[in-house]
């Protein structure tokens, strides 16, 4: 025996405590004792590179087994390993204060825990009864030895006769956590976190079918890919790299639209590559896809709060040594590193899609209707995001053509800017229901856009309070000539009289339809134009399609939609209607069907309105 005596520590036993409080998470026991041995291993290659260590490298690979038997797991390395004085200064003496009000905080955060105290051997404690270090440091003559602690603040030290260089990291695992000497456990744990790192690590021997059957081979069993693609210089690397690399993160997803390769070394170091989905309709289900490493341990896919929410629906990895990993979330949102970090990473995705769109505007135009949720996304949330994206942000009209907002005012400005100058952009939101209000936009001369998608509502709002003098009007909320108001309107030639006997009339014989009121305007519009047609209000139907998106705004999305039922007054089919007696039945059905066939073409003659209509239709034959 070399040496017995306490551990450190303030507190009378840490172990119970980091036990008690560290019930989740315990499983990345294993990226700590196995990072430790691949920064050991580094260390080596160092002190090679330099010439301070001067014998044979020899296999460095990280070695992982279970002993079924014994009950134990462990981790070997030929790295540096350590001599009983480095024992003494990196295992015994931990730095412990404030232990207990800390974990107490802390205590569904074991990444945080570890981080705060540099206990990442110690985590091993979480599952194991008893912990052995056997040892021998790369200097010459060094004597081998073994640590021992079974969980108490007593630990034993005494010589061993480890021939190698290098360390093993013995885990006695408590019965409790048997499952940890379950190699399917474990090949899961490392294909989680050790799936990257830079030193190979492996994990038994290969298998194979054979016959059947499941054989062991003789050839190495190595987890990991020791140089990612996000490690190697973009030069390097081919789209067919990107994408094989994409299918290794992400084995059943479609492929990526575009990729950024992230290479920053000052401010701060960070690498990565982020892809862009393909986002078709919900937002929820994509987000948190890109997975975090520190210097290609695998730490978290969860990035909330290290980059802007709209970026968490890429997919792809970061690998920052300065994102302070080991802190609590609450933490890490406050931290200015992570700010300046997160800026980056949004000014990075910005420029890069704006060289993609300047380099290859087809292939631009192409991606972009799977594009646009995200950008659409990072616009509406990220102040910054917007004076990158409108410089790319493109819209599409009703034929298929996509215009940068630049391009599109120039081409509408002569046509669509109204009285008191302000341009008009008319849009539908349904091709095939609005066909109608499309067409008759279109003739005279008009350019409509298609507003289809789940944030285009707000995206044009958002438009509207960036771009001077600008607005958004749907194609049915009014009638053409009030669309976009050319010059004052004339008033109506017809007598007050007449104005409220045809008010009167088209009110009286409009259906009941559920959810919806009609109010009845007259309007004078030409003898070729339609005698009734119906437009919704677009502040209002604005207001609740919002609504839709946004909680809080439901009082607008309970009320009933408002339709204004516009009678051309110049019409012959409303003049005969004038020159009839009110009381005149024929009248009232001629009215009725004038009114129904207005409704159909809107798409919202149905049920049992839909149905008068149809019998109402073969008596009138
Ligand atoms: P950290 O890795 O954050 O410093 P740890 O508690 O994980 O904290 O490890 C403490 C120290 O013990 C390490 O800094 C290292 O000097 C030493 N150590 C741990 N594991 C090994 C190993 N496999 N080989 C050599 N030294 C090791």
């Amino acid at each position: 025996m070399i040496k017995e005596g306490n551990i450190g520590v303030t507190t009378d036993n840490i172990f119970p405590v980091i036990k008690k409080f560290l019930y989740s998470d315990q499983e990345i026991f294993l990226r700590e004792i196995v990072s430790n041995a691949v920064d050991a291993t580094q260390k080596l290659k160092t002190l090679s590179n330099r010439g301070d260590y001067k014998g044979e490298l020899g296999d460095l690979a990280v070695r992982v087994s279970i002993d079924k038997k014994a009950k134990t797991l462990t981790v070997s390395d030929r790295g540096i390993g350590m001599t009983a004085e480095e024992i003494d200064k990196y295992i015994n003496q931990i730095a412990f204060s404030g232990a207990e009000e800390f974990l107490e905080k802390y205590k569904n955060d074991a990444n945080a825990i570890i981080g705060h105290f540099g206990l990442g051997f110690y985590s091993s404690f979480m599952v194991s009864s008893r912990v052995d270090i056997i040892t021998r440091s790369w200097q010459e003559g060094a004597q081998a030895v073994k640590w021992s602690c079974d969980g108490s603040p007593a630990f034993t030290i005494e010589e061993s006769d480890k021939a190698d260089r290098g360390t093993d990291i013995v885990l006695h695992i408590d019965d409790e956590f048997k499952d940890f000497l379950k190699e399917e456990k474990i090949s899961s744990l490392l294909e989680k976190y050790c799936k990257f790192l830079p030193v190979p690590i492996v994990f038994g021997k290969k298998k194979e079918w054979k016959d059947g059957k499941q054989v062991t081979t003789d050839e190495d069993n190595q987890i990991n890919d020791t140089e990612p693609a996000w490690t190697r210089k973009p030069a390097d690397l081919t789209e067919e790299d990107y994408l094989k690399f994409y299918k290794a993160l992400y084995p059943f997803s479609e492929d990526p639209l575009f990729h950024i390769h992230l290479n920053v070394d000052y401010p701060f170091n960070l690498t990565g590559i982020l892809y862009f989905p393909k986002i078709k309709n919900s937002i929820e289900i994509q987000k948190n896809k890109i997975q975090l490493y520190c210097n290609q341990v695998f730490v978290t896919d969860s990035v909330e709060g290290i980059v802007p929410n709209f970026l968490t629906l890429l997919h792809g990895v970061i690998d920052s040594p300065d994102i302070p990993l080991n802190v609590s979330r609450s933490y890490l949102q406050n931290d200015v590193n992570v700010k300046k970090i997160s800026n980056h990473i949004t000014k990075k995705v910005g420029e890069s899609l704006l060289k993609i769109f300047n380099n290859d505007r087809k292939q631009f135009e192409e991606k972009w209707d799977d594009l646009k949720i995200f950008i659409g996304y990072g616009v509406l949330t990220e102040e910054k995001f917007w004076s990158q994206a409108e410089k790319f942000a493109l819209i599409k009209n009703t034929e298929g053509k996509y215009f940068t907002l630049d391009e599109y005012k120039t081409l509408v400005a002569s046509e669509q800017t109204d009285k008191d100058g302000q341009l008009v952009c008319l849009y539908a939101a349904d091709k095939e229901k609005q066909f109608s209000y499309i067409e008759a936009a279109r003739s005279k001369g008009y350019d409509v856009l298609l507003m289809d998608g789940e944030l285009d509502v707000p995206f044009m709002q958002h438009l509207e309070s960036k771009l001077e003098k600008t607005r958004f009007v749907r194609v049915d909320s009014d009638v053409i000539d009030n669309l976009i108001a050319k010059a004052d309107k004339a008033a109506l030639t017809l007598s007050e009289e007449d104005q409220n006997k045809l008010k009167d009339l088209f009110k009286n014989n409009l259906p009941t339809l559920d959810k919806v009121n009609f109010d009845v305007k007259l309007e004078s519009l030409g003898e070729e134009a339609v005698p009734v047609m119906l437009t919704q209000n677009e502040f209002m139907r604005r207001m609740k399609d919002m609504s839709a998106l946004q909680a809080g705004l439901n009082f607008y999305g309970e009320m009933p939609d408002s339709y204004s039922v516009v009678v051309n007054t110049d019409n012959r089919l409303v003049k005969d209607a004038l020159a009839v007696p009110a009381e005149d039945e024929n009248n009232k059905l001629k009215i009725s069907q004038i009114v129904d066939l207005a409704l159909l073409s809107s798409g919202m003659l149905k049920g049992e309105a839909l149905d008068k209509f149809i019998h109402r239709s073969y008596d009138l034959i």
